[in-house]
């Protein structure tokens, strides 16, 4: 059997497996030694660490692994935003994304390999899904990425491949290992989860009292609509999942929540839609609609607006009286922008 990989485990795991072996009798600082080496020094290797005797490496080279995805490509964009391939042990592709943000660097990560959702205006929904990743695989992306670039990671969204709250035990762990103060110190507060509407899971998260904020994909808002472009919603309804929103919003001090609304040509860009808004949202609960034009997806039948179109179909929005935000997505001309995740796997799969 293979040894664990330490890049799974949180600090007091680490601390613990160390203290049950009977390793720390003599060597306190060693589970500090061994993470912040990994996680703060840029230690690929146990062989790596700085401070450790070389009999004790020997001993922690025998019980753990480092299981460190591949890096395949870097695409850096204009923008400095730049995109990430990797491929796991067991040759499963995911992607990531840096993004540059006043002088601030988020990193997009992946939390699946593929998607089961198959949202209609996303690349990732065609791949279908292969597997959830683990605690580790999404720890790495953030690793890699922060020492590839140079740059401290400060912010973490969860917008890159996967539906998060599918696999949210892993998730909420890889949060905890990247805030440790003997690691990435990344404040929850600034790591964000995004959901296409798992309710069972936006409601078991509710209860919990993690800072991680989770934001709604709502893609569109009148119901019918959203349940041809989401199909998720057939399993999980458009009432259950305002409701759900609803009390999160609440758990969570009643402030604005974040909703991602994609902006499709001739789709979501209607009078109608104005209306469906009005209609379904305003006054439930306190809300910031986040408008992400949508980026091409190729065999999605959906067309791409301009940026005139989503900008003059947001300004009569504003008598509505909550906060509306157009999203420039970064990184579009390596196609790392929102949903596009996965463009470069299916035209591998096609041959081209
Ligand atoms: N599964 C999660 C996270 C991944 S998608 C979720 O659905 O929230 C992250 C965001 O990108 C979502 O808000 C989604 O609505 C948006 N998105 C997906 N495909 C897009 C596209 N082609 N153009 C613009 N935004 C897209």
């Amino acid at each position: 059997m293979q040894p664990p990989s330490i890049l799974d485990w949180t600090f007091d795991e680490l601390k613990q497996d160390l203290a049950e072996r009977g390793w720390l009798k003599d060597a306190a600082r060693l589970p500090e030694q061994i993470f912040r080496g990994i996680h703060q020094r840029g230690a690929r290797e146990l062989s790596g660490l700085v401070g450790v005797s070389t009999r004790k490496i020997a001993r922690l080279t025998e019980a753990y692994t480092l299981a460190w995805p591949e890096l395949l490509t870097v695409q850096a964009s204009w923008d400095q935003s730049a995109r990430y391939a990797f491929r796991l042990a067991d040759g499963s592709i995911i992607e990531s994304v840096l993004l540059p943000h006043h002088g601030k660097w988020t990193a997009c990560v992946s939390s699946q390999a593929g998607c089961a959702l198959a949202c209609q205006f996303c690349a990732t929904g065609q791949l279908g899904l292969k597997r959830n990743l683990t605690p580790g695989e999404i720890v790495a992306q953030v690793l890699l990425l922060g020492q590839h670039s140079g740059q401290r990671i400060s912010d973490l969204v969860f917008m890159g491949m996967g539906e998060p709250l599918q696999n949210d035990r892993a998730v909420i762990k890889a949060c905890t290992i990247l805030s440790s103060a003997f690691g990435s110190q990344i404040s929850p507060r600034r790591m964000v989860i995004s959901t296409a509407g798992m309710v069972p899971a936006i409601r078991r998260y509710t209860e919990t009292s993690h800072r991680m904020k989770l934001v709604f994909s709502l893609g569109a808002a009148d119901p019918e609509k959203r349940q041809r472009l989401m199909p998720i919603q057939k399993t999980f309804g458009f009432e259950d999942f305002l409701s759900a929103i609803g009390d999160y919003a609440k758990s969570r001090g009643n402030k604005h929540v974040t909703l991602e609304y994609v902006a499709i040509r001739d789709v979501t860009l209607g009078q109608d839609d104005i209306l469906a808004i009005k209609e379904n949202l305003v006054g439930r609960f306190p809300f910031i609609l986040n408008v992400i034009p949508m980026n091409p997806v190729a065999n999605s039948g959906l067309e791409a607006p301009t940026w005139h179109e989503v900008k003059a179909w947001s300004e009569q929005l504003r008598p509505l009286g909550f906060p509306v935000k157009v999203r420039r997505s970064a990184g579009k001309d390596q196609v790392a922008g929102c949903g596009q995740l996965g463009t470069s796997l299916l035209l591998g799969a096609a041959g081209v």
